[in-house]
């Protein structure tokens, strides 16, 4: 027995898209009609179009692009279920970066004592280190640290140590020149980064596929600027306790937070390695972007994957509390086989008065 088909009205009121829409999704080939008579050109409907029709309008509700939605309507129910999970973990990141943007432009609009400071803080007691490892046959990692300035970047292809240079060396004017207004501190980093990916770009010629991650980090009177493309990290250390605060721009993380991968799957991935992003990479570079609220006494550690890829963060937490930390965690690397590049850049946020008292 066939079923009657419904004419695009009547599918429209049963489905809760609207006739226009229909029309739309069937030229995009999203939701075809089943029959249009040649003729009049009026679409009919199967109703066990339906549940297609349905599910478009929920996605639709949920904000999510025709063109992904033509990709989940094309998979079976699981597949589907994975794929609006991704769908929802990509919409949170992006959302996150622009909480923490919203929080910083309020911020700076409706409390001006703070543009400047109340509290000036300064980096203190920087040191850096970076090492071969046991395995590479070249360094090329680069980091940096300065007066008000930390940075790592790990060079990838064959001009990965020229491409990683380059990006750090485009970021020393930061430490050099008068200090940056507070209030601007992340526009500041954000152009020095768009620099670096051009510096990498020169630096690596021919070689296209060279590249490199950068982490980095500026401090400016009471505010901590953090630009980050790629899978280095940035640690921070406050009352004893670690915290992370960069997403690896990974292949594998993105499996992790879209849930199709465990943490203990994603430690022992073939394709670890696998970056999303990076400087020099092809398309432009879309560096996540923070204002942190730096307090004295906190410590940070930028590091290359060398490190957390061989040294569990238990194990950096208690060696970045010791002393010479940066040292500390790049022996730790090798004593655990050094497979890779290994470098660490560490600093304390302190007071600017106690500068006086110290350097007396
Ligand atoms: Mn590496």
């Amino acid at each position: 027995m066939r079923e009657e088909l419904l004419t695009i009205g009547a599918f429209a009121r049963a489905s809760g898209l609207s006739p226009k829409a229909l029309r739309l999704y069937d030229e995009l080939d999203l939701l075809r009609p089943l029959r249009v008579d040649p003729d009049s050109g009026y679409r009919h409907y199967a109703p066990a179009q339906l549940e297609r029709a349905r599910l478009v309008a929920w996605l639709r509700r949920l904000g999510m692009p025709l063109a992904e939605i033509r990709t989940v309507c094309a998979l079976d129910r699981p597949a589907a279920g994975r794929e609006i999970r991704a769908y929802w973990a990509r919409v949170e990141a992006e959302l996150a970066v622009r909480r923490d943007l919203a929080a910083f432009l309020v911020d700076q609009l409706t409390d001006e004592t703070r543009g400047d400071g109340t509290m000036t803080l300064q980096l203190r007691c920087t040191t850096a280190h970076s090492d071969r490892g046991r395995v590479r046959p070249v360094n090329q990692d680069a980091v940096y640290a300065g007066r008000r300035l930390l940075a790592v970047a790990d060079g990838f292809g064959p001009a990965g140590a020229p491409a990683s240079s380059a990006a750090v060396a485009a970021l020393r004017f930061l430490d050099d020149g008068a200090e940056p207004a507070a209030g601007s501190v992340l526009d500041t980093l954000q152009e020095a980064v768009r620099g670096a990916d051009q510096a990498v770009r020169d630096a690596a010629g021919d070689d296209e596929s060279a590249g490199t991650t950068l982490t980095a980090l500026l401090l400016t009177g009471s505010r901590l600027a953090l630009a980050h493309i790629g899978d280095s990290r940035a640690y921070l250390l406050r009352d004893g306790e670690l915290f992370r605060v960069t997403q690896d721009h990974s292949w594998v993380q993105s499996l992790l937070d879209e849930g199709r991968l465990t943490p203990e799957e994603a430690e022992s991935h073939p394709q670890r390695a696998l970056l999303l992003k990076a400087l020099g990479a092809p398309g432009s570079p879309s560096p996540d972007l923070r204002l942190r609220s730096p307090r004295p006494g906190d410590r940070y550690l930028l590091c290359s994957d060398g490190l957390t890829t061989v040294v569990p963060e238990p194990r950096i937490a208690a060696l970045l509390s010791g002393p010479s930390p940066a040292e500390a965690l790049v022996t730790a690397a090798n004593t655990a086989g050094g497979p890779d590049n290994v470098s660490c850049a560490v600093a304390d946020v302190v007071e600017a008065e106690a500068d006086v008292t110290i350097a007396g």
